[in-house]
């Protein structure tokens, strides 16, 4: 439970309100799997929970991306290079990769919530032979909420996946797709039997895609989903985040949708 201290190596600013810290986090042995989360130590303002965004591969580095809402994610963004943050982690389950050799992978992200699927994408990419056809969907409110601009013109330029951006509100001289992210479904055709999605975003978002996988025909045992649910301790203790028998830290924050789909669809847990 005692937060290792780490010293901010790069800050990049990705919206007006995301910012990614690379942490220096060499001297530390730290290996995490894409989709699991650390607990980030602003000192003297909090701790909060926020997901790995950066290559599993990279041993010396720790890359967060982190979005302003309130206190302690506002001191995290205005962290400057070599300010000190405390570490505990990583926890929680990640993104089921061990079993997917082979599938078509459906990736799905909202918002900040890239930020949880962001190591996944380099993880397939690195390793991409063992896969299947990869389709990322991503959307924000506005082009400028738009995560990772830098990856994504690399990745839309691969002819090996397919990239498909929306946003809700066309600005600017914005001439891409205006949409919510479960229309882009309909423009990914995809074999039901050998697909697995990943799905990150708010979860009305992910209630909207699920529901449409689902007519589609994509077994729930195929749907994966990560569940942020605010929690304090991260390790099962203190009930924040309790999703009947399963506590997100721990059981999540990737989770199966068949293990929570009874819940799912109730707007207030
Ligand atoms: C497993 C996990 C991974 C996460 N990964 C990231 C990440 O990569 N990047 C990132 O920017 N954020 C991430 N979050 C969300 C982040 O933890 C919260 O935004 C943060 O705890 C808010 O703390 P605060 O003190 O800044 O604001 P607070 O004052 O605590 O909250 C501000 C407002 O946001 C709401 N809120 C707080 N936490 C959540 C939540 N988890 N879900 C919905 N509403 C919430 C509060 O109810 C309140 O209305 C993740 C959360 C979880 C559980």
């Amino acid at each position: 439970m005692v937060p290792r201290t780490m010293r901010v190596q790069r800050v990049r600013r990705e919206t007006a309100d995301t910012v990614t810290l690379t942490l220096d986090s060499s001297g530390h042995t730290i290996s995490f799997e894409p989709g699991q989360f650390n607990m980030l130590y602003a000192f003297a303002v909090g701790e909060v929970p926020i997901s790995i965004s950066g290559d599993p591969n990279r041993v010396d580095e720790l890359v967060h991306t982190i979005k302003v809402v309130g206190a302690v994610t506002r001191a995290l963004c205005q962290m400057r290079k070599d300010d000190a943050i405390g570490v505990r982690g990583p926890y929680g389950r990640g993104w089921p990769i061990r079993e997917l050799a082979g599938a078509d992978l459906l990736i799905i992200a909202g918002g900040i919530g890239f930020a949880a699927l962001r190591a996944l994408v380099l993880h397939v990419l690195r390793h991409r032979p063992l896969f299947g056809q990869i389709s990322l969907l991503f959307g924000a409110r506005t082009p400028g909420d738009l995560l990772f601009p830098r990856d994504f013109s690399a990745w839309q330029k691969r002819t090996d996946m397919q990239t498909l951006v929306t946003v809700d509100r066309a600005e600017g001289d914005w001439r891409g797709r205006v949409g919510v992210v479960p229309a882009l479904l309909s423009e990914v055709p995809f074999e039901r039997n050998h697909t697995v999605a990943f799905l990150c975003g708010p979860e009305v978002m992910m209630r909207f895609c699920v529901r449409e996988l689902e007519r589609r025909g994509l077994p729930d045992e195929h749907i994966y989903l990560s569940m942020e649910r605010n929690m304090k301790c991260a390790v099962g203790f203190c009930g924040h985040c309790q999703y009947r028998e399963n506590f997100l830290c721990k059981d999540g924050p990737v989770i199966g949708f068949e293990r929570i789909r009874s819940l799912f669809w109730q707007r207030e847990i």
